[in-house]
């Protein structure tokens, strides 16, 4: 596991933490490439649901 916070959360590439764009609901750096992208969207998917696997009690 990378460092999000000097790293495009969607490709990994490593950015300027205070350039950077920021994806406004994470807070998490965004490269050029991606932001706006079907990309992002897919990783902000991808985000939400390994937060919500860890809310969701195992026993099911
Ligand atoms: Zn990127």
């Amino acid at each position: 596991m990378y460092d999000f916070s000097n790293h495009c959360f969607v490709c990994g590439l490593e950015v300027d933490s205070d350039s950077s764009r920021k994806h406004k609901q994470f807070n998490l750096p965004v490269c050029d490439d991606c932001f706006g992208t079907d990309r992002e969207k897919l990783a902000v998917s991808n985000l939400l649901e390994g937060m919500a696997d860890g809310f969701v009690c195992g026993c099911i």
